[in-house]
């Protein structure tokens, strides 16, 4: 056990604050005023190689761990920033290099390591399906050389900034199917060639977060952009799922670090009463008491990491990281917004805008409740709710 970072993880950490210092608070207000996405900051991460780090090098990535990627989304987002416009350009193509073809990965991953291509949309959500992924209805069948694909999905995002998605669709009905997981595939869409069977209805939400409903009719796409094996598609994307898990925990990290290094500060200058707020025990506490919650989810978080690095899989870690992470980012933001005050609802000082971006990670890309489903379950062995 050693809980100090690397020489290199820690000049890693200091080159992204680095980078994230060209882009302050101004900026990222400006983009969410205009809700707008912010193309500079996501093309200096990929001209940094930052995106690029979990991709093997002999693909022309970094050839680095989860525990290196987490570090850089942590620091993002401790820096005032936000990762989610950029995170799955980072991930999403994990589905390609653990199950693609040879074929696939030579064609796809150096583009994707170099940024040419952007693989940033992933579509799962359906909204007649929700949580049960089993239930998707979007459907490929196949003709020939390629997959007819009609259907929709639901919180597609940055589908208008990706050159390319992964699509889960089923390729046999549920109806037909023995075990509910089976008959779901994985597709690889290039939207250069498709975006004309392809319609889209961008979805505005409290955050500055492009996601949007979009509808397939007759999409055509080549059989050799399958993923992997015919309907066994679920089982690729859960495979996914922990090293998801630990990146947005990272993030909800980064986030929760910033606002107590914020308030912390603000309640040692503001003065009420004839003293720093922070003197006062209903400001000082909650700050000191979501501190402590984010440090104990970042060593689960750490831990979840050091083992899906050594190959293991950490279930139970990642999933109750991002669980910690999450409520431990809210009561941070909490805290925050109490210790501020007016200003804290006031658009200048920022606390607004990450309490927004502060919410969503309680219910997405996974909600808390199906985390601790999977624990009471998975882990505790109790009934199974669904
Ligand atoms: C901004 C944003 C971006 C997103 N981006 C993407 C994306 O890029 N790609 C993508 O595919 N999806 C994306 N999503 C979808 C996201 O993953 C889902 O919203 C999330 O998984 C929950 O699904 P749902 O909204 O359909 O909730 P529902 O399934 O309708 O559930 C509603 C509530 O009921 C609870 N619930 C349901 N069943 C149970 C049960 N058995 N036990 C306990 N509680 C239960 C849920 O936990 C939840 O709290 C995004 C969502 C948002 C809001």
């Amino acid at each position: 056990m050693d809980f100090q970072l690397t020489q290199d993880q820690a000049d890693i950490q200091s080159a992204v604050a680095d980078l994230c210092a060209r882009f302050p608070e101004e900026y990222w207000q400006d983009k969410d005023a205009k809700e707008a996405y912010p193309e500079e900051f996501v093309s200096a991460l990929q001209d940094a190689g930052w995106l690029s780090i979990l991709i093997p090098e002999e693909y022309g990535g970094g050839g680095l761990g989860i525990t290196e990627a987490s570090l850089v989304l942590e620091t993002i987002n401790r820096s005032g920033g936000t990762a989610v416009s950029a995170h799955a350009q980072m991930y999403t193509m994990g589905t390609v290099l653990r199950h693609g073809s040879d074929e696939q990965k030579r064609r796809y991953l150096p583009k994707i390591a170099s940024g040419e291509l952007r693989l940033q949309a992933f579509g799962v959500t359906e909204p007649d399906a929700g949580t049960d992924t089993t239930r998707i209805r979007t459907s490929a069948v196949r003709r020939g050389d390629h997959y007819v694909v009609n259907g929709g999905k639901i919180f597609t995002s940055r589908f208008q900034h990706s050159d390319l998605m992964l699509l889960l669709v089923r390729t046999t009905p549920y109806e037909d199917v023995r075990k509910k997981t089976d008959g779901i595939s994985t597709l690889l869409v290039d939207l250069r060639e498709s975006r004309d069977s392809i319609g889209v209805r961008p979805i505005r939400t409290m955050q500055n977060h492009e996601t949007n409903q979009i509808f397939f009719d007759d999409l055509v796409v080549p059989a050799e952009n399958l993923i992997g094996e015919e309907g066994k598609g679920f089982r690729y994307i859960l495979s996914g799922m922990n090293a998801e898990r630990i990146l947005v925990a990272s993030e909800m990290l980064g986030d929760g670090f910033w606002f107590v290094a914020k308030a912390s500060e603000y309640a040692s200058e503001r003065t009420v009463f004839g003293r720093p707020i922070g003197m006062n025990q209903g400001i000082q506490f909650p700050l000191a008491q979501a501190y402590a919650q984010l440090e104990a989810a970042a060593m689960l978080r750490w831990k979840a990491a050091a083992m899906f690095d050594r190959g293991l899989q950490p279930g139970f870690e990642a999933n109750a990281a991002k669980l910690l992470a999450s409520q431990s980012s809210w009561a941070a933001a909490n805290a925050a917004m109490d210790t501020f005050g007016g200003y804290g609802v006031t658009v200048e000082y920022g606390i607004e805008r990450k309490f927004r971006e502060a919410r969503l990670p309680l219910v997405a890309p996974v909600s808390n409740n199906l985390v601790l489903a999977y624990i009471g379950q998975n882990v505790l062995g109790m009934p199974k709710s669904y």
